[in-house]
């Protein structure tokens, strides 16, 4: 456990003589950030100037036996790796690693492994999402009916280990020779008049000169059908003092149209460096949104997850999508299934503040594009009604038009008996909700109105529109 985490957990905090809360399960707020040892005496000036960190940024298998106790073996496996792929952590990322755990989650996304030579099944790919088969000019992908994704550079801060556009970023030599033409892309987007939203993507776009990245930002918001121009980049996770340049940030919030989308991943990666960067990017009027990747190893349960984007509410980043891992070459062992998503969303919703839930999207193969996946709430329906759960487990029957009601002449039991209309839900017993209610019911020395027996039919029903508990 690093310095940053504190493993004191909440108490139970008693609300009543009736019942208790369970305890509450994250929210130990971010620690003071640390260094590795190698870097303790470096001024705080230059750790916080984003020029001095990209130039210590950790590139080889030679700094890496520096700093990381690394086996034999595991060393042979990254120098061949290293011919193929580049890394690169910025010193700042680098001192979010706990250097004594091998299964550290911000190590796991930024430093190679040997896994990342395997690909038993065959079935990871060079382009996962077929991007370059739905560009109609170099670097600019049309998929969407009124969106366009430019890939305006193959150069990042640091290379995740995952990276679905692996083949441009990360793989030495990938996009460095493809001429992509800028002229040509914003030329396109400006011929396009159903493009209303261009996705700024790479690689980092806030790698570029900042000739370079004036010239996006500014001629492709000039388009008049553009509403929306996103930036998506994982500065704010990797190299968070590159928003301390007030020119970067101004450039940003010049044309009124730019929003960055960002990709944090573990709740260890949310800093004060990075509320502080992201809270200059919400000053110039430009709103943050989050996409993770769902990382065995790294997010892939529900405590890490919820704290994660508890994290972020905090920092007032928004949790835009959670992605399933891309079946890219070498990220195999990053691959959870999706029933482990499913898994974590179902403790999400309806469990934290819905502004603080993604949504979980799979992204398909042969370019199919994003598609939602999500547990059922939809149990059953009828010509009249539909019955829907909710997340404590209450079974409801919801009549969505306002028609003269039909009881069914056939009683029936359980789900069906919602249908039939003998039933308007079958609630689980103590729920905190239901407690919180019945203790209500006793201060006001009411009857508690409704029973607990046999899934618990509510004995009076309310008005309409109402809840009848
Ligand atoms: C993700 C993506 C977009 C944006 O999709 P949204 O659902 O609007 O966020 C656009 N183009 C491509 C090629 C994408 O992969
Ligand atoms: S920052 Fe984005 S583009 Fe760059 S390596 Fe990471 S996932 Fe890929």
């Amino acid at each position: 456990m690093s310095p940053l985490e504190s493993n004191a957990t909440a108490p139970i905090v008693t609300r009543s003589p009736i019942f208790t809360v369970a305890p509450v399960d994250d929210d130990d707020p971010p620690g003071a950030p640390t260094r590795h040892p190698l870097w303790a005496s470096v001024p705080e000036e230059q750790w916080n100037d984003w020029r001095w960190q990209s130039q210590n940024a950790v590139r080889s298998v030679r700094q890496l036996r520096e700093l990381l106790d690394l086996p034999a073996d595991e060393l042979q496996s990254l120098g061949e790796l290293e011919r193929e792929y580049k890394t690169s952590i910025p010193p700042y990322y680098f001192s979010l690693i706990d250097t004594t755990d091998p299964t550290d989650p911000i190590r796991l996304q930024s430093v190679p492994s040997s896994k990342e030579l395997e690909n038993p099944s065959g079935y990871e790919l060079e382009d996962p999402l077929e991007e370059d088969l739905d560009s109609p000019v170099p670097g600019l992908t049309h998929r969407y009916p009124d969106r366009a994704l430019v890939v305006t550079t193959h150069v990042c801060t640091m290379y995740c280990r995952f990276c679905t556009r692996k083949r441009a970023t990360m793989v030495r030599g990938g996009w460095d020779t493809i001429t992509r033409d800028d002229q040509r892309m914003v030329d396109y987007v400006a011929s396009h008049p159903e493009i209303r939203d261009v996705i700024m993507s790479g690689g980092d776009p806030l790698t570029l000169s900042p000739t370079r990245l004036r010239f996006f930002i500014e001629s492709l918001s000039a388009i008049p059908h553009v509403d929306v121009l996103r930036v998506g980049t994982r500065v704010p996770v990797t190299l968070p003092m590159r928003l301390f340049d007030q020119d970067l940030i101004d450039l940003l919030g010049s044309t009124g149209k730019v929003w960055v989308q960002t990709h944090f991943n573990h709740p260890r990666e949310v800093t004060p460096e990075a509320a502080k960067g992201v809270r200059m990017l919400l000053s110039a009027g430009v709103p943050v949104n989050n996409h993770s990747v769902l990382l065995q190893g790294v997010n892939d349960d529900l405590g890490t997850m919820r704290k994660l984007l508890r994290a972020l509410l905090r920092i007032k980043v928004r949790p835009y999508y959670l992605f399933h891992c891309d079946p890219v070459i070498g990220a195999g062992h990053f691959r959870t299934s999706v029933w482990k998503g499913l898994e974590i969303v179902e403790g999400l919703r309806g469990h934290m503040s819905g502004l603080g839930i993604p949504t979980y999207v799979v992204d398909s193969p042969h370019g199919g594009g994003k598609i939602p996946v999500m547990p059922n709430y939809l149990i059953s329906a009828s010509d009249d009604a539909v019955i829907l759960r909710n997340y404590e487990g209450m079974v409801v029957r919801y009549q969505a038009q306002d028609k003269p009601s039909t009881v069914s002449p056939t009683p029936s039991r359980g789900v069906s008996s919602l249908l039939t209309g003998q039933r308007t839900a079958l609630i689980p017993e103590n729920t905190e909700r239901l407690k919180r209610r019945a203790l209500r019911m006793v201060e006001q020395k009411r009857p508690a109105g409704y029973s607990t027996e046999e899934g618990g039919e509510p004995t009076h029903s309310t008005g309409r529109g109402g809840c009848s508990l």
